[in-house]
């Protein structure tokens, strides 16, 4: 499972970085900002990053409706 980022919906308010628990994202900007998880294999994919984007810049790659269906009632 990747998590897959879109530059053309970040803001770069970096939330996603703020929320993630292990504190693994880091979002540079440069043409545009670009989404980096630092540490990847420390991941959990707990999916919080994914959850915390208001922009929705940030998704599974292999994203179940499940997934989709909780994100829905989270908001
Ligand atoms: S899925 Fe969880 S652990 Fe992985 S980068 Fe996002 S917030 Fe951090």
């Amino acid at each position: 499972m990747n998590i897959i980022f879109d530059a053309q919906l970040c803001t770069g308010d970096g939330t996603c970085a703020v929320a993630c628990p292990l504190q693994i994202i880091k979002l540079t900007k440069t043409d545009s900002f670009k989404f980096q998880i630092i540490e990847p294999l420390s991941c959990i994919g707990c999916g919080i990053c994914i959850q915390s984007c208001e922009q929705e810049a940030l998704n599974f790659d292999a994203f179940t409706e499940d997934v989709i269906d909780l994100k829905k009632i989270v908001k």
